[in-house]
């Protein structure tokens, strides 16, 4: 039976822990309403608190004033971090129910994550222990009973009183690392004008999919073979466009980015390593997903839900637009590029990370379906027709954004 656990979220820099006390802090919450903190000097210490938040009798929260719990009561996060703001370096956190929440807890703290090299992987803040109530009791020991009087002070909503155990403790944690390596695929069409070809006109779609669960094969012929294929159709017509001697006067760049499901890896990957100053990076253009029809677009299937399009820039927006008018005569839907649209998916593609560096970005996006994200998303059911309309759009939209004289303006503040 286990009685404590460690979650690789919180997998620290330092690996060993070892102090002679342990300083309890109620439960671990800074809010204006009550603090824990006040007046305890935890430097470099451990802190014990319980999970949860002080309740009156009544069942009352005094955090929320109401039967309603706080945001303290679900957040571990937030415990960490406001303990890490205090310079606790190893936070033991008192579960109630450990049994079961060891047993929900399972699947996730046994299962890889992968993230961005390995540093990123480990947290600067406080180490997180989840204990069960027994191992508390241990580590309490003779102060069993002036903490049970500590915390029912605080539950009665009186001023927390410090209590520091005498409980010398050693701490190891060990983060089995394993490397993963993913490549970005990059191809460069280099511009024609002299002056022009300095700047780069990024087109991306994400290579990565599902892969294998047990007999599962995800295909991903929507998510995002669709996006490369037309990744790939619109680098070949640029390239075919320069073997012709009209190549566009501004470089190109068609990336094929690896790890976006496993988020956004490799396109982070690429913006925090560019290849080509991100300065003059002009725009990135975006294709996840284009060649289903939605069930809101079962009777016009020549559409494209457009995101992102004027948030860093006008002119982005406007020049899309215009494409279409002149060209494509899409349905242009902006339905998910509302800013308070629940499923944000304009923080879920890889132009996310070129906008978070102030690059303006737009998506292309055929929206979801019942496929999503399951080994159903197979090549039968992608519209080619359709498909072929919206990788041409996108073409002239990039073409012209290649082009143009001046390079388009940030004018939009972001937030
Ligand atoms: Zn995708």
């Amino acid at each position: 039976m286990w009685d404590f656990l460690c979650t690789k979220r919180f997998a620290t820099e330092r690996e060993e822990f070892t102090d002679q006390e342990i300083t309890f802090a109620g439960y671990g919450i800074t809010d204006p309403k009550h603090n824990d903190y006040l007046g305890l000097n935890i430097q470099g210490k451990a802190v014990i608190i319980y999970e949860g938040e002080p309740v009156s009798k009544r069942g009352k929260y005094r955090i929320t004033g109401s039967k309603e719990p706080s945001s303290w009561s679900q957040d571990w996060r937030k415990k960490v971090k406001a303990a890490g703001e205090q310079g606790a370096s190893v936070v033991f956190m008192i579960a109630s129910d450990f049994k079961t929440l060891s047993g929900q807890m399972r699947r996730f703290m046994i299962g890889p994550t992968i993230s961005l090299g390995e540093q990123e992987a480990r947290s600067k803040g406080p180490a997180l222990v989840i204990i069960s109530t027994a191992m508390a009791r241990d580590l309490m020991g003779a102060q069993v009973d002036e903490i049970i009087t500590a915390r029912k002070r605080i539950d009665k909503g009186k001023k927390p009183q410090p209590v520091v155990l005498k409980a010398p403790f050693e701490l190891t944690t060990r983060l089995g690392v394993q490397r993963i390596n993913g490549s970005n695929v990059l191809g460069y069409i280099e511009g024609s004008d002299p002056v022009l070809k300095d700047e780069l006109v990024v087109v991306t779609a994400h290579f990565d999919h599902l892969g294998k669960r047990g007999e599962d094969i995800y295909n991903g012929a929507n998510d995002n073979g669709s996006g490369t294929s037309t990744v790939l159709e619109i680098a070949q017509a640029f390239a075919l466009a320069k073997q012709k001697g009209m190549g566009p006067r501004r470089s190109v760049l068609a990336m094929l980015v690896t790890g976006e499901e496993k988020g956004l890896l490799g396109s982070e990957y690429y913006v925090e390593n560019p290849v080509f100053p991100l300065e003059q990076t002009v725009v990135n253009v975006n294709v996840d997903m284009v060649g289903r029809i939605d069930k809101k677009h079962e009777d016009n299937p020549d559409y494209i839900y457009v995101i992102g399009s004027n948030r860093l820039s006008t002119e982005l927006h406007l020049i899309n637009e215009s494409m279409n008018a002149r060209y494509s005569n899409l349905e242009l839907d902006y339905t998910y590029n509302a800013k308070d649209d629940p499923n944000r998916y304009y923080q879920r593609s890889d132009h996310y990370n070129f906008a978070e560096k102030g690059i303006p970005a737009i998506f292309f996006f055929n929206g979801s379906h019942e496929d999503y994200h399951r080994p159903t998303d197979t090549i039968e059911k992608i519209d080619f027709d359709v498909m072929a309309r919206i990788g041409r759009h996108i073409f002239y939209t990039t073409w012209e954004l290649a082009n143009r004289d001046q390079r388009i303006q940030v004018d939009v503040i972001s937030e």
